[in-house]
């Protein structure tokens, strides 16, 4: 990257630009000098460039912003001339609340179902003496019963109900600890392939819960959190291609973070969102013409997403 380069935006300055930088979302500005001994770090690039003639010295927040090629448009600091590239607030703010979102779930309350019914929605701990106890079913759920309406509702399924074989879910989760191939997991537990993929997805639901129930701790305001060290390391994993027409292979990356002294792993955070489909995404970046924008500057709309 040349100077020259981080030049022109200065000569291109102009009011009707849009800011400069991707704007704070939920309190995240990472557009900032990165370098901890400069006087600079932490300050974010002010969002619109104020005009200044040669000469002035610099002050807090002053970048300029450039773009070596067109696709990674990138921040100078005007004290220590480190140079970051352009980050999205909100790509970070909204990856910040996926890996998190575990340790905000719901808590399942049973309630009355019955249209019309005064009690309907109402939480077994705030109906009072309205509901009570009424046996269990035959999958030994258990069965309230609304004094209002006089039906009956059942609490919260135990997590195995609909499994027929329960039993192996130990098996398949010591084996897959343990790196044991998939086809071997098959022929050791003499399940289907389906059924052991149906136990990867129900063991990855219950290590959430129980993590989430754990870790939904440290987010109490009266949690003292300890004086620990963390280690933190990065993994990547190589995934083949999927399909025969495009053979690139797929890598992901996870980072692990660890108390050093009890081994306690708070996290690994794997970057793969399995609720983004890539050719939704697509699509709708085609229709917005995307295409035609330059990343992160200003002009786009959509540049920052
Ligand atoms: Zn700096
Ligand atoms: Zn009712």
């Amino acid at each position: 990257m040349s100077d020259r380069d981080f030049g022109e935006d200065e000569a291109e300055a102009s009011p009707l630009k849009g800011p400069r930088i991707p704007p704070e979302v939920d309190g995240i500005q990472v557009n900032h000098c990165k370098s901890p001994q400069c006087v600079n770090f932490s300050y974010p690039a002010s969002p619109n460039r104020p005009y200044r003639r040669n000469g002035t010295p610099s002050v807090f927040g002053d970048y300029i912003v450039g773009t070596s090629n067109r696709d990674t448009p990138s921040i100078k600091c005007a004290f220590c001339n480190e140079k970051s590239p352009i980050r999205s607030n909100q790509a970070i703010a909204e990856e910040y609340t996926r890996l998190g979102n575990h340790l905000y779930r719901q808590v399942f309350e049973p309630s009355c179902k019955t249209e019309d019914c005064s009690m309907r929605e109402v939480p077994l701990s705030q109906a009072g003496s309205q509901y009570i106890a009424f046996g269990k079913t035959s999958s030994g759920t258990q069965r309230y019963r609304c004094l209002e309406c006089k039906k009956t509702f059942t609490g919260a399924q135990k997590p195995t109900s609909g499994q027929r074989r329960p039993e192996k879910n130990r098996d398949v989760f010591i084996l897959m600890v343990n790196r044991v191939p998939l086809s071997r997991i098959v022929e050791t537990t003499t399940l289907s392939p389906q059924a052991v993929y149906d136990k990867m997805e129900f063991i990855y639901k219950q290590c959430r819960l129980y993590s989430g129930a754990r870790e939904a701790k440290l987010l109490e305001s009266d949690f003292i959190l300890p004086k620990m060290y963390v280690a933190v390391d990065r993994q990547y994993y190589l995934i083949n291609w999927l399909k025969r027409d495009d053979r690139r292979a797929v890598q992901l990356n996870a980072i692990a973070t660890a108390d050093l002294k009890s081994g306690y792993v708070f996290g690994m955070h794997l970057n793969f969102d399995e609720s983004a489909i890539a050719s939704e995404i697509e699509a709708a970046a085609a229709a917005a013409g995307d295409a035609h924008l330059t990343p992160g500057l200003s002009g786009s709309t959509h540049g920052f997403g």
